[in-house]
């Protein structure tokens, strides 16, 4: 029975199991992890059968432990990029992770075990198994490794109605009940709805028999610019685009005009204005077969389907029985606002170098391990929400650099994060001498500075307000 620990970990997610990893590696610490589900990896133990990786697995999962052999894929639509683990493989990759870490002696991970709070015995945990409930002395942190817990199909409550007759079902079964039906609505803007789309073309439906209902228009980056390793120029060159626009673009919409015209986003319909961006990505032969379907419905959100139409926010369309539903409207990354990342007796897991959420966990765990003051810490570390509109690009891309500027003036840190494998830039100095990689450094090393001040102005976010300007909110709540 567990009784006390020195950390606390909420969450056996990537970030709760990247932050462990690297914690026990850099200090003699005890740490137990625990989770609601009943195995480690989070949201990826309920994901749809045909989810994969967006990114890499290269710079994916803990520091410790590869993921994937960095193979270059030769077929599909990721050919000639690195290998993206599915769903299946980065479960087992988190499983033997857990295998290490418990290995060390110093951690255990708990699953179906619940954090209820805090009480006036210590942190009150329930073994769901047995529905016994213990309190557990905490000696350092509780770390909140769930306040930015993925909203996933699988869990989610169904936003809308779904009246008697009408077909629908959630992206997860989408394989089973396909060939049940010959016409399919898929339902959602972001990168779910857009992998419900491909398997469906991938499985030989015609592209005339999907209509995709998009509540906005999403930007997605092009995956090109998130090749690591022998390819890491390709990443450098989309930073380089990234701070070149941010220190030329006049307002928001003339930041993503730029974007998009260097090739670094794009959109699925480029005459029509997308307002969402998540931060996810495609590659280019995915957007062209997305492209390909025209039937397209933008009446807002879905509020309720019957057997016969779709009742949306700004009006209705119709349907019938024989069409499959399928519901991609889960949130996926979390719109939590930004808090503070350590806080007395509590570390918030959040984002702080663009969408790296492993990395970011990794990095914390460091900083918790070799920093003794709070106010440095989060100095180093201030929390960047995630995006979710295209106005939220310019603060996130600030404050990562911004944070990004600190870590170089700090040896051990900037060390760490040079061999890290979950740094996506790990690479760079072996390929310093190539020529696109010169001129990637310089254009960016022209523009950032420029461009960090130009995307501050443009920033209205919550973590404009929370850590690094001294507007501190600490504890605030989601
Ligand atoms: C479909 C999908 C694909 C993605 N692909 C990528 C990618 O390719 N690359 C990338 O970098 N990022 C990707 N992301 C972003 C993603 O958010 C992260 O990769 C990461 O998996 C999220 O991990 P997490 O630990 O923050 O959250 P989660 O995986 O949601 O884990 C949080 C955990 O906390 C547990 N929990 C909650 N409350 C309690 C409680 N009270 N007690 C105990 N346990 C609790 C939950 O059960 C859950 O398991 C993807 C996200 C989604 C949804």
């Amino acid at each position: 029975m567990l009784t006390s620990t020195d950390y606390l970990v909420v969450g056996a997610g990537a970030t709760g199991l990247a932050f462990a990893d690297t914690l026990v590696a850099e200090a003699d610490v005890d740490v137990t992890v625990i989770d609601c589900r009943p195995a480690p990896g989070g949201h990826w133990v309920d994901a749809y059968p045909f989810v994969r990786l967006h990114t890499p697995s290269a710079f994916y999962g803990v520091n410790s432990l590869p993921l994937g052999e960095d193979r270059i894929d030769e077929t599909g639509e990721n050919a000639g990029y690195y290998e993206r683990a599915t769903g299946a493989a980065v479960l087992d990759y988190f499983a033997a992770a857990v295998g290490r870490l418990t290995g060390t002696g110093r951690a255990r991970v708990l699953t179906h075990h619940e954090h209820l709070g805090s009480g006036s015995d210590g942190e009150q945990v329930r073994d769901l198994s047995t529905g016994e409930l213990q309190d557990v002395a905490v000696r350092r942190k509780v770390v909140d490794a769930r306040y930015l817990e993925a909203s996933i199909p699988a869990t989610h409550v169904i936003p809308f109605e779904v009246a008697a007759g009408a077909r629908l079902v959630r992206v997860n079964d989408l394989p089973a009940a396909a060939q049940s039906s010959s016409s399919y609505a898929v339902l959602g803007s972001g990168k779910t709805a857009a992998d419900a789309c491909s398997w469906l073309l991938e499985n030989d439906v015609q592209p005339d028999r999907i209509r995709w209902v998009r509540p906005r228009d999403a930007w997605f980056y092009d995956r090109r610019h998130f090749q690591p390793l022998e390819q890491v120029g390709a990443i450098m060159e989309g930073l380089s685009l990234d701070a070149e626009a941010g220190a030329q673009a006049a307002d928001v919409g003339d930041l993503f005009t730029q974007l998009e015209a260097s090739g670094r986003l794009a959109r699925i319909d480029s005459a029509w204005p997308a307002t969402m961006f998540r931060g996810t990505m495609l590659s280019a032969a995915e957007l062209a077969a997305l492209r390909q379907i025209g039937d397209v419905v933008r009446l807002g959100r879905v509020r309720r389907i019957e057997a016969d139409r779709i009742v949306l926010e700004r009006g209705e369309t119709a349907t019938s029985p024989d069409v499959l539903h399928v519901d991609c409207t889960a949130l996926g990354l979390n719109n939590a606002p930004a808090t503070l990342i350590f806080q007395p007796g509590r570390i918030v897991l959040q984002q702080v170098r663009a969408l790296s959420p492993c990395f970011n966990a990794a990095l914390l765990g460091f900083i918790e391990a070799h920093r003794d003051d709070d106010e440095e810490k989060n100095r180093l570390c201030p929390p960047n929400a995630y995006p979710s509109r295209i106005e939220d690009w310019p603060g996130m891309m600030s404050r990562a650099w911004r944070a990004e500027g600190r870590w170089l003036t700090e040896p051990d840190v900037s060390a760490w994060v040079a061999k890290s494998r979950l740094n996506l830039l790990r690479a760079l100095p072996e390929h310093a001498g190539e020529p696109s990689v010169q001129m990637a450094v310089a254009r960016y090393l022209t523009h950032v500075n420029e461009a960090i001040q130009r995307l501050r102005q443009m920033d209205g976010s919550s973590s404009s307000k929370a850590g690094e300007d001294g507007a501190v909110r600490s504890g605030a709540g989601r």
